[in-house]
């Protein structure tokens, strides 16, 4: 049985982490269990301390930007111990913009501490500012391979991100919906992952688990015209293209120029 990508969930959000650990230990899936800030990290890569399949990132998400942005020296220290990072990004929501600049503060410093260590994934919050983010990953061009998750900005938005390499995490509530859907529907499928964003992500009252990702395949591979099963395959060979490419920083870039030879 092909295992399912989780490429962005909250497992120590969670009112059971350990009871999602086991299950995850049972389907031997590949999972990036993202955190919201740096003080979080090691607890929350402890819980995954025996699989190896998960991954967690170093995260300071932007709606706690004016919060945590004293967390930021800890987020230095911590980064050479990930290769992953998120949740990262902006977000432009009105309650959110009241501390705009301290969101800017801590996404120019993080994909500054990123382009410096280099080989970096990031799973990215772009909610209400696709344009900004996609301004700041143009201005940081080494930040590394941006996963793009639960993107909601416009066609030509996503045209632009395309373009600056970005890669995209889809979820079942994403596909579920219009927007979400046609986004998905323009995306290259070689540059797809799914995600569920448990459990902040729910299904009616009830929060989305990992093997939810299970949804967003049906509806990808209906997007694909495939099987389910290829549909899944194409996505551990996505997840894989990133685990290694991430080991050698600059070979997915030279994949990338080598297309538009
Ligand atoms: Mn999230």
């Amino acid at each position: 049985m092909t295992p399912f990508v989780d490429m962005h969930c909250h497992l120590d959000l969670y009112p059971d982490p350990m009871a999602q650990i086991a299950k995850l230990a049972a389907s031997r899936a590949y999972v990036l269990s993202v955190t919201t800030t740096p003080s979080a990290w090691t607890r929350t890569s402890q819980l995954a301390d025996q699989l190896p399949r998960v991954q967690t990132s170093l995260g300071l998400h932007p709606q706690l930007a004016r919060e945590r942005r004293s967390e930021l020296p800890l987020f230095d220290r911590l980064l050479n111990k990930t290769r992953y990072v998120g949740e990262v990004g902006l977000d432009g929501s009105t309650a959110c913009k009241s501390f705009w600049a301290d969101q800017i503060h801590v996404f120019e410093h993080v994909l500054h501490a990123c382009s410096n260590a280099g080989g970096k994934v990031l799973s990215i919050h772009s909610r209400g500012a696709a344009r900004e983010v996609l301004d700041y990953l143009e201005k940081f061009p080494d930040h590394g391979i941006a996963i793009l998750h639960w993107f909601t900005g416009t066609p030509r938005q996503l045209a632009r991100a395309i373009d600056l390499g970005c890669w995209f995490s889809v979820g079942p509530a994403m596909l579920a919906s219009k927007n979400g859907h046609a986004l998905a529907s323009r995306m290259p499928p070689e540059r797809v992952l799914t995600e569920t964003d448990g459990p902040f992500a729910k299904e009616g009252k009830v929060p989305l688990q990992p093997a939810q990702c299970d949804r967003a395949v049906d509806a990808l591979a209906s997007l694909w015209r495939c099987g389910i099963e290829n549909a899944k395959h194409s996505i551990v060979a996505n997840f894989r293209m990133i685990a290694s490419a991430s080991e050698r920083p600059s070979s997915l870039r030279d994949t990338y120029s080598r297309r538009l030879l």
